[in-house]
């Protein structure tokens, strides 16, 4: 018989490894996110926020506290014609020089987007400025979210997506282009820092067929790419097995996370996504025997 008194508790089964904070445009906190983390509960996380480690250092200090591992993580846009490629890193080391300095670039041009757009949409008449959407923001990074959030505060539309419809998309009147990392920038990054570089949700590539998407990721992996986003809340059982397949294909480790945003996608839950994701903890040791395994030769971009 089993005496209980001497027995651990059986350790969580699951992670999510793609997390917003209010270091980007995420609702809850990096120590909200952890509690948030502790209910469910999961065994790991990373917050993964856009073109920024402050999150992610914020939750690490929590790290002694918690029963939650705390893995270092980003998202970082890279430039893609066609569509939103997003590579996330993690396991690097949030102090690498040469990582600081990019991100310090990035988010200069995202500063200086922000106040282009709010001049386009003062062109266009409509009363904004950039105090209130940075207050928007919480603090954090301010982007295209928070000034749909003002647009919608302010009456002028009636919905987040209606300010994207009517003012923020891509090619809309109040549009500004910013500066992107290549692919192999980023990759390059993130590996340069010790991390393992990963493709961030295929699908929003926009690609039509898979020998299209087979050629991207083929290309990736010759700048160092070493793992494909395959579980996430929108992919589906068919997309998912076809993420699956090709990662393995090239030799990829896959992995997974809920792209967990709070109040601003409240249908998306810590761990769960939207209901039915579950991500098994041996990715997590399959991520730190890649970012052990020593740099692999990164070709030159
Ligand atoms: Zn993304
Ligand atoms: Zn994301």
């Amino acid at each position: 018989m089993t005496d209980l008194r001497v027995n651990t508790p059986p350790k969580p089964l699951y992670i999510d490894l793609h997390i917003h904070s209010t270091a980007s445009d995420g609702s809850l906190s990096p120590r909200e996110i952890i509690k948030a983390a502790e209910k469910v509960p999961l065994r790991a996380m990373a917050i993964t926020d856009h073109d920024t480690i402050d999150g992610s250092a914020e939750a690490l200090q929590h790290s002694k506290s918690t029963d939650v591992e705390i893995l270092s993580g980003i998202e970082i846009s890279a430039d893609f014609e066609s569509g939103a490629m997003h590579l996330l890193g993690y396991l690097f080391r949030l102090d690498d020089v040469r990582l600081g300095q990019v991100l310090e670039v990035v988010q200069k041009s995202r500063a200086e987007r922000n106040l282009q757009i709010i001049q386009r949409l003062q062109d266009l008449g409509i009363d904004i400025d950039y105090d209130e959407v940075s207050e928007a923001s919480g603090g954090g990074q301010v982007g295209r979210p928070h000034i749909a959030g003002v647009l919608v505060q302010r009456g002028v539309v009636q919905s987040i997506d209606e300010a994207f419809v009517t003012f923020l998309r891509k090619g809309g009147p109040a549009y500004v282009e910013r500066y992107r990392l290549s692919p192999a920038e980023a990759i390059k990054t993130i590996r340069g820092a010790g991390g393992v570089a990963v493709l961030g949700h295929p699908s929003t590539l926009n690609t039509k067929t898979e020998a299209e998407l087979d050629k991207i990721i083929a290309g990736l992996k010759g700048v160092g790419l070493q793992g494909v986003e395959t579980y996430y809340p929108s992919h589906g059982p068919v997309r998912t097995a076809l993420y699956e397949r090709l990662a393995r294909h090239h030799g990829l480790l896959v992995t997974g996370g809920s792209d967990f945003h709070g109040a601003a996608k409240s249908w998306v839950h810590i761990g769960f996504g939207s209901g039915d994701l579950r991500i098994p903890y041996r990715l997590v040791e399959d991520l730190k025997q890649t970012a052990g395994s020593g740099p692999d030769p990164v070709p030159h971009a």
